[in-house]
């Protein structure tokens, strides 16, 4: 099979001539279908951020496919069958597991870092873990559900608890954000969309958002949204991972308001303590999905709830696939996915 490999940092991803790989007890191999391109995959290229297992290594979390050979001892999988794969693989073990916090599993196995992921034409993983699709979600653009989706719903939902009625600021609309705002809004909140980007502003009304603020021209942000919200945000998203702002995500919520750390920060950020302590503030963080929630989040695709289809922009073949990192790096588009049998 032809597979899309990591060799090393600051270098292109290589095609490369694998063998197909064979289930073991308890595995099936997952014709890929699609898988979508991510952020993460840019902090391990360009970043210098260490995969956990070194290179060599196939990269890709994102997968969507057909079951295509079965392992001994799988029961309820059949060859054919329409399934996802999620990004990270729980133990079911470890004390986050066993109070039903799998996502931040203290064994987690993330395709694509501590074992090879879907840039390929065949993935295995253990049965246990995939998802059914059913028929009626695009197979190919339900990969994004994966990650792109699942992240922000686990953000939206069990992080920032949001409700109907409650007024909500994104900042960031990249991948991550402009799902976070899809979200919340199907959740019934008023969305108010931060960005420095015209297009993603966009995009974030595209989405649902009924309100934008254009970072590049706002003088003060936290400033602005604390007047365009009557006093402050209820829930306050930061979808960037930059620590400056996350001050402003923390600046431009109400009294007892609640921010959302969804971003990746590799440098500390300064947190006014007082403030925090004062206004009652709080302040979480938000990582993966649980296991529990991607029924749910199917279940919403499905019926119209969640759009995934619109949020693919481009789509490569693994021959392409160091084309559609540049459209990462340059920002260009939504979410770019890689289809291998293209
Ligand atoms: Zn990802
Ligand atoms: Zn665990």
């Amino acid at each position: 099979m032809k597979a899309a490999v990591f060799i090393g940092p600051n270098r292109p991803l290589e095609i490369q001539e694998r063998p197909i790989p064979v289930p073991e007890h308890g595995e099936i191999v997952i014709k890929v279908a699609a898988c979508g391109l991510c952020h993460t995959d840019l902090h391990y290229i360009d970043h210098g951020v260490p995969t956990f297992a070194p290179p060599p290594l196939i990269l890709g979390h994102e997968a969507s496919g057909t079951v295509f050979a079965v392992g001994d001892g799988v029961a309820d999988r059949h060859v054919g069958d329409r399934v996802l794969v999620p990004a990270v693989l729980s133990c079911g073990r470890c004390e986050a597991c066993r109070r039903g916090r799998e996502n931040i599993c203290a064994n987690g196995v993330m395709l694509g870092n501590h074992i090879d992921g879907a840039y390929a034409e065949f993935l295995k993983v253990p049965a246990k873990d995939v998802l059914s699709l059913p028929p009626e979600l695009p197979l190919v653009e339900a990969c994004l559900i994966a990650d792109a989706v699942s992240t922000p719903y686990h953000a939206v939902v069990n992080r920032g608890e949001v409700r109907p009625g409650d007024r909500v600021v994104v900042f960031g609309c990249g991948g991550v954000g402009i799902n976070v705002i899809q979200i919340a809004v199907a959740a019934g909140a008023e969305v108010w969309a931060v960005d420095m980007k015209p297009e993603r502003l966009e995009f974030a009304l595209q989405f649902g958002a009924a309100h934008v603020i254009d970072a590049s021209s706002a003088p003060d942000v936290a400033r602005a949204v604390r007047r365009a919200t009557d006093g402050g945000a209820d829930i306050a998203f930061e979808a960037i991972g930059n620590p400056k702002t996350v001050r402003t995500a923390i600046e431009s919520v109400r009294r007892g308001g609640r921010i959302v750390v969804v971003g990746f920060c590799s440098e500390p950020a300064e947190i006014p303590a007082g403030k925090v302590m004062f206004t009652e503030l709080e302040i979480r963080g938000s990582l993966g999905c649980r296991p529990v929630d991607y029924p749910r989040i199917i279940e919403l695709a499905r019926r119209g709830r969640i759009r995934i289809t619109e949020l693919v922009s481009e789509r490569v073949s693994l021959q392409d696939i160091n084309r559609g990192l540049d459209f990462l790096r340059a920002g260009i588009g939504l979410r770019t996915i890689v289809v291998p049998s293209q």
